[in-house]
Order: structure tokens, then C-alpha cells, then sequence
């Protein structure tokens, strides 16, 4: 067969087999096959490099990273709804319609819980889709939707111009392997599906949003050149004989019915693949949607109706304390289990004790919950009127419940913190730091190998990398005998960073980059550092009170100085890889203006620092000396107003060799 024949029925059939997949949830097609297939079209579009179609299956992730999304104008505008929080405001609308317009009839959906798109066809061809941004401009965010497999990439029917208006959100079983993924892996969490569909819309590399396994379904036909058509359901009829995955609708005609519907839509949630944040309610003729019109911000042929939140009460058994990855304590209440909103609900966050002391939540309480945004449990309010009697208002415990470590509240916050440096519970994130570009930099050793290591129960802290042998990180997943050789090579390099970096790697609190070198600076070995008192740590520039205080506990918790004493074992170097400041410029401030000859300003800069001096950008009374090269404009007036002395660059650097 001609190879151009072979693809264009590798195409159809792998296309019609995506089709039944992603749209109708039929598949046809076993998996290996379709595998197979593919693969076939790969090598064969690898080949023919000029027989790629748009509609390969093969073209869905293949665009470039762009550096920003351009804007769109929708000819059609992306309009909002009016929301209604009633039954009896339900009939309202009915009521409206009906005096309005003669018989009337209604679409009742779900409203999907996601993100507006528009999508663009020309000529039966995908072309471009947008966000709805503010309803009349988004952002082009075609090469993402290529990547959602539902949206097809080429019609039947071959419009000059199409544009239907869909859905985009993240199934909910994708939403929730992607967080346990990121909670494994130390990442924020994303609050809900939506705001994780909107993640994942807006990045800006396609082969990352391919990953999310977004899906769309559409609600609306924007615009079809060519076509007419009498009313709403009849135009989704349409989309999906054009290969759409529509939002399911039911056409009704009375309030009563329409209340019905939208009771029976909420029981159905949960099995929904998506999250539903209400049902809409739409006049179906078109026609008549043009005779009730619209006001400047929605339409008034259509209502969203918004559920409300399901509540239900629990009592409280006990209240529990858990240690995040920043070491930060969440108390959580553990509920009698109960049923809310879908799903079985055993406990609920409690945030801080901020929180509890508001609310004096107590252990035999009865207590009021709801989700928020539909996902997480939490406690609306206590029923006072049930309390048990001898209950005791709630204390946050004054160690850390998972290594023992006092705990500290934040000074700015309502945040309690474990000072641990090697608590359990923020081993994966200690460790990724520890190895972080800026602080060890151990190249090879990601978060991913961090989680085996510590599942493995290799690591406990820091140090303990040190001490990995090369058959020990072979045996992990995805490391291979090379790769465990290089980490181990990466792991002992790292051990001669110096006293800088080692600070800094440490995860001491409030000591970033810049206060590591200062310290090393001042102290040039970590002994040194371990004896300073807090107001010898107050008293070095850049070192405030709140840092010499966390500096101080740090050195004087019993896990810090087991730490510092593997590390040591280890060794480690526990010495500045910088050299000490020198005097000769000690207390004077220089201004470089001008163009110099012999150096750029920052060599400069680093020359009089390293003399024990500070390069300052402007000119002022404490300034020593002014540096003018070529051409120095206002500073050097400035100098001379002030009266400051003036330094030829030839006289800065006869000053630079007297001092060597
Ligand atoms: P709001 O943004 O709260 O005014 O709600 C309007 C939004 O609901 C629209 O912008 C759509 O993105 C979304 N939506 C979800 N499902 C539907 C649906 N079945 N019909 C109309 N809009 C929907």
C-alpha cells in the first residue's frame, strides 16, 4: 500500500477509535492496539515528515513552550449568569418568561464547574480557542486544548466559520491522583478541580498540560456561518453530530417540572465526572431569547440556580494534631462518620488554634459541618445547646507530636511550627532543600529519589546521604547503575561547599543565602558560630533579634546537634570557603561613577569589599571616597558639593596594591 494511503488510514482509525473513547465512553479499540497503531503513524510521519495533517492524533502535544499568551477578541461574547439561591426564585423566572413570551420551554443542565472556552473552527478546521477572560477578550490558549482529546481537530461538516462554547475542567479522579502526586512530591496542593483545570489551561507549555488529562463539555453554539437553527437543543443536537461532547440537557416546560429536574441533578453529583457548581435554566427557542434580550452583564432568558451547601451534623471524638512538610501543626477534629455531600466525612481541619479559640471547639462537642468549595470538610459552627458537661476548652500540645521538639509560633502568624531538625514529618522537604541548586547542590538527587529514600528507611536526616553506598541507590526505581554512581559522586563533591552554603542548607529559620555568607563571613567555622551568644549575633550587620533568637534555639535543640555531628563524621567542611574580609578598607564606603578602564563596576565592588569596604550606588556625607572614571556625570558634582574626596581610577588602584 502507499505509505500516504497507510496514514490516512492509521489517521481515520485512530481518530474514530479517540472518538469512541473520549466522547461517546465506548471504546472499541484495546489499548496495545491502539498503541500499536500509533506508533505505526509515528514512524511513518518520522519518515514523511510533509504528510502531517493537523488531525494526526500525533499533532494533539506536539506545540512549542510560548513565552506569553496573546489575546483574543470573541466575536460572539462570553456572557455570565444571573444566580438564583431558590426554588420559589425558580418560579419567578418561569413566571417572567411566561408573561413575557407566549409557551415557553426550557433547557435544564448542569453547570459544570470549570473553565469558559471558546472554540474556533474554519472551514471544518480547528483553529483557535480562547479563555473567556472578561467575556468579550481571553487569551489564545490553542495548543493547549489540542491536547484535550474530547475536542476534536477536524469536522464532518465544513463551515466557513463555527465557534461553540464549552467547559473545560479536570475529572475529578485526575484531580485527586494529581494531588496525592504533589503532596508525595512536596508540591502545594491545588485547592479544588477548578483551580487546577485554570493551572493547567494557563501553562504555557502544551506537553505539561497534555499531562493534566483535562476534558471539556460543551454547552453552546456561538456562532455557525451558514447554518440556522430554530432552537437551543436543536443547535446541541448539531455540535454533537459534529464529533462534541455536549453537556447533557432536558427540555421541560413547567416551574414545577424544572424544580424537579434541578433536585434530581443535585442527587446525581456525585456520579458526574466533573463538579457541579449549580444548574442552569435556559429559554430554549431562540427566537424568543432575542425578545427577552439580555441586560449589559447576563442574559434574561437564562438563571443559574446554585445549590446550597450541604450541612450536617457530627460529633467530635477527638482532636488530633498533624505536622506538615514545613513542620507547620494543623489540628483536625475526628467526626463520628457522616455522610456530606457524596462522600463519607471522618474529620475536619480545625487551621490553627486562632481558630478553635474562636469557635471554642471542644472533644464531645456536636459540631456543624459543611465543604467548602465542595471538597474539603469543615466546621460552620459548635452547638453550644448539646455540650456535654466537664468538657475543657482545647490546647495546642507544646511539642511536636511527631519527634518530640518544642514547638514555636510564628511571629507574624498564627502558624505553631516543630523545631525538629529531624522531624519525620519534614524529612522530604529538609532533604530536597539540603541538596537544592543554591544550598548543597547535589546534582542527581531530586524529590523523587528523596521519597524512595526515605520510604526505604535509608535517610533520617541529611547527613545520612553521605553515608549512601552506590548498590543502595542502584536499587531504587528509575536509577541505574550510571546514574547511582554519579549521585554518590555528586553526594561526597558536595561535602566541600563550605560554611556558606552549609547554613543556608540547614533550613535554620529566617537564615536565607545572604545571612549564610554573612555568618560565615563573621565566623569562618561553624564552632565559632555555635558559641555566639544572641547579642553577639544581634550585633552583626544584616542579623536581626527574631534571626539571633531562631539562630540560637536552632544550635541548642538536641536533633540540631545530632545533626552537626553526623554531618562532621561525615565530613563535611564545617569552614568558610571564603576568605575572611580584610581591614584595609575597613569602615569606608566607595562610589563608583564613571567608565573605568581596568574593571567593570562589580569587579570593582567585590575588590573593596574583600578590603573589609562597602561600594555604595549613591553619593552621600558618610561616603569615603568617590572612584571617577571617564565621563562621571552627576555624582561627581555631587561629590564635589559634599566635599568628598575624589579618587582617579589610577589612584583607586596604586590604593588597591598598597593594601596586598
Ligand atoms: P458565572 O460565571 O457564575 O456567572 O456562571 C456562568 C458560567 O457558568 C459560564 O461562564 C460558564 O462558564 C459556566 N457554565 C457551566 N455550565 C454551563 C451551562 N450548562 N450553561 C451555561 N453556562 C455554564
Amino acid at each position: 500500500m502507499d505509505y500516504r494511503e497507510e496514514m490516512k488510514q492509521l489517521r481515520d482509525r485512530l481518530n474514530d477509535a479517540g472518538y469512541r473513547y473520549y466522547v461517546l465512553d465506548d471504546p472499541d479499540l484495546p489499548d496495545h492496539e491502539y498503541d500499536r497503531m500509533l506508533r505505526r503513524l509515528e514512524e511513518l510521519e518520522a519518515e514523511h515528515p510533509k504528510e502531517i495533517t493537523p488531525d494526526s492524533p500525533t499533532q494533539r502535544v506536539g506545540g512549542q513552550a510560548l513565552d506569553s499568551f496573546t489575546q483574543v477578541e470573541h466575536p460572539v461574547p462570553l456572557e455570565s449568569l444571573q444566580d438564583v439561591f431558590s426554588q420559589a426564585e425558580v418560579e419567578e423566572f418561569a413566571q417572567r418568561m411566561e408573561e413575557a413570551l407566549a409557551e415557553v420551554s426550557y433547557s435544564v443542565e448542569p453547570k459544570v464547574d470549570g473553565l469558559s472556552v471558546a472554540l474556533e473552527y474554519r472551514d471544518g478546521e480547528f483553529v483557535r480557542g480562547a479563555t473567556r477572560g472578561d467575556g468579550r477578550v481571553g487569551e489564545d490558549v490553542t495548543e493547549n486544548l489540542r491536547t484535550i482529546r474530547s475536542i476534536p481537530m477536524v469536522l464532518p461538516e465544513k463551515l466557513p466559520r463555527l465557534i461553540v462554547r464549552g467547559e473545560v475542567f479536570m475529572p475529578k479522579n485526575v484531580f485527586r491522583k494529581l494531588n496525592r502526586q504533589r503532596e508525595e512530591l512536596g508540591e502545594p496542593l491545588f485547592a479544588n478541580p477548578r483551580n487546577a483545570a485554570a493551572g493547567s489551561l494557563r501553562q504555557l507549555d502544551p506537553k505539561i498540560c497534555a499531562k493534566r488529562l483535562l476534558d471539556i463539555r460543551v454547552f453552546n453554539l456561538q456562532l455557525a456561518e451558514g447554518r440556522e437553527f430554530a432552537s437551543h437543543s436543536e443547535s446541541i443536537d448539531y455540535i454533537e453530530s459534529q464529533g462534541f461532547r455536549t453537556i447533557p440537557h432536558k427540555v421541560l416546560s413547567s416551574a414545577s417540572a424544572i424544580n424537579a429536574e434541578i433536585v434530581r441533578l443535585g442527587d446525581s453529583r456525585e456520579e458526574l465526572p466533573f463538579d457541579m457548581d449549580g444548574a442552569v435554566v435556559k429559554v430554549d427557542d431562540l427566537s424568543d431569547r432575542g425578545r427577552v434580550g439580555s441586560t449589559a452583564k447576563c442574559p434574561r432568558w437564562a438563571i443559574a440556580y446554585k445549590y446550597p451547601p450541604e450541612r450536617k451534623p457530627s460529633k467530635v471524638r477527638e482532636i488530633v494534631v498533624q505536622v506538615g512538610r514545613t513542620g507547620v501543626l494543623t489540628p483536625k477534629v475526628v467526626v463520628e462518620p457522616v455522610r456530606l455531600a457524596g462522600t463519607t466525612v471522618t474529620n475536619a481541619t480545625l487551621h490553627n488554634q486562632d481558630f478553635i479559640e474562636e469557635k471554642d471547639i471542644r472533644v464531645g462537642d456536636t459540631v456543624i459541618l459543611q465543604k467548602a468549595g465542595e471538597i474539603i470538610p469543615e466546621v460552620v459552627e459548635v452547638c453550644k445547646d448539646l455540650r456535654p458537661e466537664n468538657t475543657e476548652p482545647y490546647r495546642m500540645p507544646a511539642a511536636c507530636p511527631v519527634c518530640g521538639a518544642p514547638v514555636v509560633r510564628d511571629p507574624d502568624g498564627a502558624a505553631v511550627r516543630c523545631t525538629g531538625a529531624e522531624c519525620p514529618a519534614q524529612l522530604h522537604r529538609n532533604l530536597t532543600h539540603f541538596a537544592s541548586r543554591d544550598a548543597m547542590d547535589i546534582d542527581g538527587v531530586g524529590p523523587a529519589v528523596m521519597l524512595q529514600l526515605i520510604e526505604k528507611d535509608l535517610v533520617h536526616n541529611p547527613a545520612d546521604l553521605y553515608f549512601l553506598t552506590e548498590e543502595q541507590l542502584a536499587d531504587l526505581e528509575r536509577m541505574g547503575k550510571k546514574s547511582a554512581k554519579n549521585a554518590v559522586a555528586a553526594i561526597q563533591a558536595s561535602r566541600s561547599r563550605g560554611l556558606e552554603r552549609l547554613l543556608f542548607a540547614l533550613g535554620i529559620r529566617q537564615v536565607g543565602q545572604k545571612a549564610g555568607k554573612v555568618l560565615a563571613a563573621h565566623f569562618q567555622t561553624f564552632d565559632a558560630l555555635s558559641e555566639a551568644t544572641e547579642e553577639e549575633l544581634t550585633a552583626i550587620d544584616d542579623v536581626g533579634g527574631i534571626t539571633a533568637a531562631y539562630i540560637r534555639e536552632w544550635l541548642e535543640s538536641p536533633q540540631s546537634k545530632h545533626l552537626i555531628g553526623r554531618l562532621k563524621e561525615a565530613g563535611v567542611s564545617m569552614e568558610a570557603a571564603e576568605q575572611p574580609a580584610g581591614e584595609q578598607f575597613k569602615g569606608m564606603t566607595f562610589v563608583l561613577t564613571g567608565a573605568l578602564q581596568r574593571f567593570t563596576r562589580d569587579e570593582a565592588a567585590a575588590l573593596i569589599e574583600r578590603r573589609g569596604g562597602k561600594a555604595s550606588t549613591s553619593v552621600s556625607k558618610k561616603t569615603t571616597y568617590v572612584v571617577a572614571g571617564e565621563n562621571a556625570g552627576s555624582k561627581l558634582r555631587k561629590a564635589n558639593e559634599l566635599q568628598i574626596p575624589v579618587l582617579t581610577e589610577d589612584q583607586f588602584a596604586a590604593m588597591l596594591e598598597d593594601g596586598e
